[in-house]
């Protein structure tokens, strides 16, 4: 090198402000703050049961963050993000950066602490929490920030800039991590009492300084970059939020200039307009896409280019499952933008941030070595980044990359994935039309014959209290520590006493109460073929709870009946009809980590085949009343408007794919949470159950609207009477008056009273008062009819 080229090379390095060469960057958009054993989050529990004090969680969380940083910098990541933990929601960080706490808080300014945090994030003894709803279709749950008119934004939380400060004093550059101005507003909602039609992007204004004092603050403590996250760019927008959009990065990049800005974008494909008017901003340095899921923004990005001077943040680590990426595919895409772009302009990125994928597979002890191969989780996913944006620039490392492919070439001919019984049975169901041939009205007469059920039938959604000592039961077989023999008595013992109660309440249809079940997805999966458990691939659900989705790796099939044992057991006990009780094939899918081998469809349709071998060894067994729970039917509903109809018609098809086959006799029911429906409600319908339960009680009876509105539902349908979430026992006129209301807008013959959903939270102290009043409610309403 000559003086001249060393000299420039060390200029290009400055003006880029990286610490290493630009020619090699990688980058990371976020990582997962529970810590590889949740430590975060029994450090968070221990401090809000006063267990351990604030300094001790501070220092739990202080060690991730060091660590994390730390095991990013040896790696080689060259844009290391900070800001990316949280005591709960980096959305309610936000709220708490920029001072917009509800009054109800008696927040007196200042810097806001935990007390104030915590209580809204999760309530105090004088109100309750604010409201939590999912991140985009993902399963973490955000704060929603209450905003309106008289919202005053000041800078109240240093988090951003401590954090980066405290990276620095470890020796480590880091670009600090906020959600975007823009994004922020648009996940807001108008607090109570304002308006509901209340534009809470009208504050862009009054909150844009607020984000300038924040930047300028880490720019003064050495920042060069700064991360902002616009991830609601991906969704369906119209052409005045782009004009809001750009009026305020214009506004940040001439109020704050010396510091570069990154627009992160993520979970799906960047919108044609949106891509123009993030690269169109002069003051926007990089832009980030999501090239996993976006798999149109790379014809995107050849189409339209990206203005000189500028960087393109390339997602190619899937930050939203565990699959070990495909280093030899990733490098031919990347190539691709480098012979588009340049060498120097594109920087290796996850697709998003790595929040939603479990944490290390160093932890997993019981998973064997040939499928660990094909598995990378946040921490080895920082390592393909790393290696990808070397083997980019010339210094690829062969033995890494020929490891990778090994792995690969096993997965893709290995028969523990490939079945091809079931692929040759899903491909064949797929355009075939799977529906009853019976119209919904006839078959529920046919039903009605059968059953002789009263008027507005009572029952639940099926589980009953888990109480301790189910839990231990359930624990010591699994550990071998009690016979098989122990274990079903004990389970039979349980379901007796389910039975019993119910009658003794009077209820119309039994559930046989679950106790057999950990978890819903999970007893499914531990018996079908295709799927494995993690010891510690946790995610994060909200606030410190996780969640540990199984990983479907193989073609899914049933080695034999998985409830027919209990159910037939329970409807043993009762001459009244006792549900069988399953999970659908579309909630399975959505709660696991999924194969990204062939599309979500082909998988959920093994499953529908699997759970439909299920629904017709329960009819064979005499239970006539079989429940297949879609719990998170809505969960898996695409963020573009456009790809939504293609997923509810596989979605739906699933569904009836598992009952198409039972007798008219035979009476379906399906049970969903949430009560946003009323934009799906004709999929719904279309699923073509005789019966669905469904959440309502929470949601200010938003259901119903739908039906005012004139939506005609023949099935039979029973919208949650109570919360099951709260502790609170319902009395019997508030329960009486719900079900007027509903009779108001639905036909008599069709309503069923039934709880919200599930009652293996509460106590039986909760529960049987509760169905007490729910029964004499609905028996009071027969007697007025
Ligand atoms: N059948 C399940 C239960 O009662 C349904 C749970 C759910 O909808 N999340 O627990
Ligand atoms: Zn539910």
């Amino acid at each position: 090198l000559s003086t001249i080229d060393a000299i420039a090379a060390v200029r290009s390095f400055l003006s880029t402000g990286l610490r290493i060469s630009a020619a090699m960057a990688s980058h990371v958009v976020g990582y997962p703050r529970m810590g590889p054993k949740r430590e975060l989050k029994f450090a968070l529990e221990s401090f809000w049961d006063k267990k351990s004090s604030a300094s001790d969680l501070e220092k739990v969380a202080k060690d991730l963050r060091c660590s994390i940083w730390q095991q990013m910098s040896s790696a080689g990541i060259s844009y290391i993000p900070s800001n990316t933990f949280s005591y709960y929601d980096q959305v309610l960080d936000t709220t708490a950066l920029v001072g917009a706490v509800p009054s109800r808080y008696g927040w007196a300014g200042g810097e806001i602490g935990f007390d104030v945090y915590f209580s809204m994030a999760r309530g105090n003894a004088t109100c309750p929490a604010m409201e939590m709803t999912k991140w985009f279709d993902t399963n973490y749950h955000y704060i929603v920030p209450e905003l309106g008119p008289d919202t005053k934004f000041v800078l109240s939380s240093h988090k951003a800039v401590d954090e980066y400060k405290e990276a620095k004093a470890l020796g480590i550059e880091t670009i600090p991590v906020l959600v975007g101005p823009f994004s922020y507003l648009r996940l807001a909602k108008p607090a109570k009492g304002v308006e509901p039609t209340y534009n809470c992007l009208s504050l862009i204004d009054s909150l844009l300084p607020v984000y300038k004092e924040v930047i300028l603050k880490l720019k003064s403590e050495g920042a060069t970059w700064i991360q902002l996250d616009e991830p609601t760019l991906v969704l369906d927008l119209e052409s005045h939020h782009y004009e809001i959009f750009k009026k305020a990065y214009e506004y940040l990049g001439s109020e704050v200039s010396g510091i570069k800005i990154l627009v992160e974008t993520y979970f799906a494909d960047i919108p044609a307009a949106a891509y123009k008017t993030l690269t169109g901003l002069k003051n926007v340095t990089a832009i980030g896409v999501d090239l996993v899921r976006g798999k149109k923004t790379l014809d995107l990005i050849q189409d339209v280019g990206l203005p000189d001077g500028k960087l393109l943040f390339a997602g190619v680590v899937d930050g939203r499952n565990i699959w070990a990426n495909d280093l030899a595919e990733s490098i031919s895409l990347l190539e691709k933008l480098c012979a588009k772009l340049g060498k120097e302009r594109v920087v290796v990125s996850t697709s998003c941030s790595l929040l939603h994928t479990a944490v290390d597979l160093k932890n997993e002890t019981k998973i064997d070595a040939e499928l660990k191969s094909w598995f990378a989780f946040a921490a080895q996913k920082v390592i393909e980044v790393v290696a990808l944006a070397k083997a980019l620039h010339g210094s690829k490392d062969e033995a890494f990359f020929a490891e990778n492919a090994a792995a690969l070439a096993s997965r893709r001919s290995s028969p523990r994935v490939h079945d091809p019984t079931v692929q040759k049975l899903a491909s064949e169901i797929k355009n075939s039309e799977h529906r009853r041939s019976t119209p919904v009205v006839n078959r529920l007469e046919e039903q009605q014959k059968h059953m002789n059920l009263p008027i507005l039938p009572t029952t639940s959604i099926g589980s009953f209290p888990q109480t301790l000592e189910l839990r231990r039961v359930r624990r010591e077989f699994k550990a071998n520590k009690i016979s098989e023999e122990a274990y079903i008595k004990a389970i039979q013992a349980e379901i007796g006493k389910v039975v019993v109660l119910q009658e003794e309440l009077d209820i119309d249809v039994l559930v046989h109460g679950e106790p057999e079940r950990n978890d819903m997805v999970e007893y499914f999966g531990e018996q079908l073929k295709g799927f494995v458990f993690t010891e510690n691939g946790w995610v994060q659900s909200y606030g410190s709870r996780c969640v540990k989705p199984p990983i479907i790796f193989g073609d899914v099939s049933r080695p034999k009946a998985m409830t027919v044992f209990w159910s037939k057991y329970a409807q043993s006990l009762t001459k009244r009809p006792m549900k069988g009780m399953l999970t659908g094939p579309v909630t399975i899918l959505n709660w696991s980590f999924v194969r990204n081998d062939q599309p979500r469809s082909e998988t959920c349709y093994q499953i529908a085949l699997a759970i439909k071998d299920e629904v017709e060894d329960l009819e064979a067994a005499g239970i006539n009343v079989i429940q297949i729970d879609e719990a998170a039917l809505r969960e898996g509903l695409p963020l573009r408007k456009s790809e939504q109809a293609n997923y509810l018609n596989w979605a739906v098809h699933s569904f009836r794919i598992t009952n198409c086959g039972v007798k008219d006799t035979t009476q379906i029911h399906t049970h969903m949470c949430y009560s946003h429906f009323n934009d799906i409600i004709h999929s719904i319908i279309d699923m073509d159950a005789d019966v669905i339960t469904i959440e309502n009680s929470r949601s200010d009876e938003k259901l119903l609207r739908v039906f005012k509105e004139g939506v005609k539902y023949a099935a039979g349908i029973g919208p949650g009477v109570y919360d099951i979430h709260s502790p609170r026992i319902p009395d019997v006129e508030e329960i009486a008056d719900r079900i007027r209301k509903m009779l108001d807008v639905l036909e008599l013959r069709v309503l069923w009273v039934n709880p919200d959903c599930g009652l293996k939270t509460r106590k039986y102290s909760e529960v049987k008062p509760a169905l007490i009043n729910m029964v004499t409610a609905a028996k009071k309403i027969r007697t007025e009819l």
